[in-house]
C-alpha cells in the first residue's frame, strides 16, 4: 500500500512531531493541573470571570453556561454561547478564571469580526470535506494515473495545514485579551497571574503542534507521490 507502512519519511518526519505534540498535550495537562489546585486570591469563578470580560469587552448577547467534560472548554459562535466544564464554571481556581477568559477572548473576536476568524471559518466547511477526501483522492488519482485528482488531494491537504496556521493567531490573540481584561479588571494578580498566563502558554503550544502535524503530513504525502511517480 501506498500510505501505509514505515518509510524513511514516517521516521524522519511523522515520529517526531508526533512525540512533539504528545509532550505539548502533556505539558498543557499538567499545567492546568497544577493552576486549578491554587484557589485565586479574590474568589472569582470561571463563569464571574468570562462574564466580566464580555461585559469588560461591550460583548451583549453571549451566554455562559456549564458542561460536561474536562477541558471541554469552548465559545459556540453559532449559539453565542461559552460552554465552561464543571471545574472552571463554579471553580474559583487561577486555571479556571484563565480558561474562561480565553474562551470569552473568542467571543471579543466574534463580536469585533477579527480577520483571521473570518478566514477561518471560509475554510473551515472545505477543510471538514477536505480532511477526510485528500487521501481517498490521492490514492484514486495514482490508481487511475489521473494526476490532476492527486493535485486537488494535495490541495486540500494544503489547506487543512492553512487552516491550523491561521488558528495560531486566533488562539494567540484569545489569550492576549483574555490577560488584558484580567489585569485590567484586577482579577489576577502577581503569582496567580503568571499562572494563567502559564495555563495560557501551554494551550497555545497545543495549536503549534497541531500546525507541525498537519504540515508534517503534507510533506510526507509529497514526498512519496514524488518518488512513486
Ligand atoms: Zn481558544
Amino acid at each position: 500500500m501506498f500510505f501505509s507502512g514505515i518509510d524513511q519519511y514516517f521516521i524522519l518526519l511523522v515520529i517526531p512531531a508526533m512525540i512533539f505534540s504528545l509532550a505539548m498535550q502533556i505539558m498543557v495537562k499538567s499545567a492546568y493541573r497544577r493552576q486549578a489546585r491554587v484557589r485565586n486570591a479574590r474568589g472569582i469563578t470561571g463563569a464571574q470571570a468570562a462574564e466580566r470580560v464580555l461585559r469588560h469587552c461591550g460583548v451583549t448577547g453571549v451566554r455562559v453556561e456549564p458542561t460536561h467534560g474536562r477541558l471541554s472548554d469552548h465559545y459556540d459562535p453559532r449559539h453565542r454561547v461559552i460552554r465552561l466544564s464543571h471545574e472552571v464554571y463554579g471553580g474559583a481556581s487561577v486555571a479556571a478564571v484563565g480558561i474562561a477568559a480565553h474562551e470569552a477572548g473568542h467571543a471579543a473576536q466574534h463580536a469585533d469580526v477579527y480577520l483571521p476568524i473570518k478566514v477561518r471559518n471560509a475554510i473551515l466547511p472545505v477543510c471538514n470535506v477536505g480532511s477526510w477526501l485528500a487521501l481517498p483522492l490521492i490514492l484514486l488519482g495514482m490508481v487511475l494515473e489521473f494526476y490532476g485528482l492527486v493535485t486537488v488531494g494535495l490541495a486540500l491537504f494544503s489547506l487543512v495545514a492553512l487552516f491550523q496556521l491561521v488558528t495560531l493567531p486566533v488562539e494567540f490573540n484569545a489569550s492576549r485579551r483574555a490577560l488584558r481584561v484580567i489585569e485590567a479588571e484586577g482579577m489576577l494578580e502577581g503569582s496567580d497571574y503568571a499562572g494563567a498566563q502559564k495555563v495560557l502558554r501551554a494551550a497555545a503550544m497545543t495549536y503549534v503542534a497541531a500546525l507541525v502535524m498537519a504540515v508534517v503530513n503534507l510533506l510526507r504525502v509529497m514526498l512519496r507521490f514524488r518518488r512513486r511517480r
